[in-house]
């Protein structure tokens, strides 16, 4: 018997190692890494560049403190607001620490406009993490129940409808902020379109409020572009990023530019760990890497082939409703419940993931090739079939 304490449902497999897109579980047996621990090992499992960065900066030092300089900082700050757009970057730990950044300064941003119960606008079926603020903004009742009460100061809105937010706009005079995730991840690969994207801003400029980009899921190439709010050629005033970052190593960031720069200063906000020198060398590598390797546009090229490929596996099968996502962040929508697939297909050797409970959920790493597509496929389709025949 172990003493973690059991918050997770967890599947009966413990890994010892990987190498690219295979894992290898403590008994010898290989899997396919279709989900990279959530969409975090963008580089695959043990890859020589990070291994080697990784090493030498633990042979060099792992911390100092965010009371000195960080050089590496600097040097992922210059890397991440080149790619971004962004001017300020405020280093983390993980994903629900960069969402806290960005409600705090939604909230300092509106105190500074007068605006004393500042309130942020957050969708049905959103994902911002387990602290008691994202919580609060996640639209999920289940994950909230018990946790009451709850932070105040937001307003929820139904997903990809503009009408919501405007009407909200009509009544609400303390909305400071619209926050949301581009793609959906744990909501179930939700897309928001291009126009109400595009729709976002523009409210958000004529009525003075931050637009704020959840990338933690969508962000760091996964999606074909650096982030996600790329493809519809916005520009949000904040944007939270974490999961693939380090891709392994845990590392958050929430990243400003516009009405959201120049706010914070000393003593507003900090974090013993955010942004150590180990961690930013995780970055700094994972970013190197994606563009010397081409990773972007193999996110892009792999996740279409999958996608394709699921297509022709699936055609005529009444119990598919929707292939859907962007680059490697893919979901695969059936007409019914099918949890019962992750276990399918861990015993067939395939690490997949379900969410929104009717939705398969592929995030491989950014490194998967042209075979490991088509393997994917081939080993899943019988799996699926034989679910929806069953
Ligand atoms: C996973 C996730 C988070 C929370 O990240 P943690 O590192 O688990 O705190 C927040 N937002 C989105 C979109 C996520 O997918």
């Amino acid at each position: 018997m172990s003493h973690v304490m059991n918050t997770y449902a967890r599947l009966p497999v413990a890994f010892s190692h990987g190498q690219g897109s295979r894992m290898t579980d403590v008994d010898g047996r290989e899997y396919l890494d279709a989900l990279s621990g959530i969409a975090v090992n963008t580089l695959g499992h043990a890859h020589p560049k990070l291994v080697a960065a990784l090493s030498a900066q633990a042979g060099r030092m792992l911390h100092t403190s965010n009371l000195y300089r960080i050089r590496e900082q600097d040097l992922l700050s210059d890397k991440l607001a080149e790619r971004s757009g962004m001017q300020e970057i405020f280093f983390c730990n993980s994903g629900c620490e960069a969402n806290e950044a960005a409600i705090k300064l939604a909230r300092y941003y509106g105190h500074k406009e007068g605006i004393e119960t500042p309130t942020i606008i957050v969708m049905e079926k959103a994902f911002h993490g387990r602290t008691m603020a994202t919580l609060s903004a996640t639209g999920n009742r289940k994950a909230q129940a018990g946790f009451e009460p709850l932070v105040s100061g937001f307003v929820r809105v139904p997903y990809d409808d503009l009408a919501a937010i405007k009407a909200v706009a009509e009544h609400n005079k303390n909305i400071v902020a619209v926050m949301l995730e581009i793609i959906q991840g744990e909501g179930g690969i939700h897309l928001a379109s291009a126009d109400y994207q595009q729709g976002v801003r523009q409210l958000c400029d004529e009525q003075g409020w931050l637009m704020i980009c959840d990338e933690v899921q969508c962000g760091m190439a996964r999606t074909g572009q650096w982030f996600g709010y790329q493809h519809a050629g916005v520009q949000p005033d904040i944007a939270t990023l974490a999961k693939g970052l380090g891709s392994g190593v845990p590392i958050g960031a929430c990243m400003v530019g516009g009405k959201a720069a120049g706010l914070f200063g000393p003593g507003n906000h900090g974090s013993t760990f955010g942004g150590n020198p180990l961690a930013c060398v995780a970055a700094l590598t994972t970013i190197d890497t994606i563009e010397e390797e081409g990773l972007l546009a193999n996110a892009e090229r792999i996740g279409a082939l999958i996608r394709q490929l699921f297509a022709e596996a699936l055609a005529g099968d009444k119990g598919l409703v929707e292939i859907r996502g962007r680059g490697l962040m893919i979901g695969i929508e059936l007409d019914r419940p099918c949890g019962e697939l992750v276990g399918k297909a861990l015993e067939a050797g395939l690490l997949i993931n379900v969410t929104g409970d009717k939705v398969i959920r592929l995030l491989p790493p950014l490194t998967f090739s042209e075979n490991e597509a088509r393997e994917l496929v081939d080993r899943m389709r019988p799996l699926i079939k034989n679910f929806l025949a069953g």
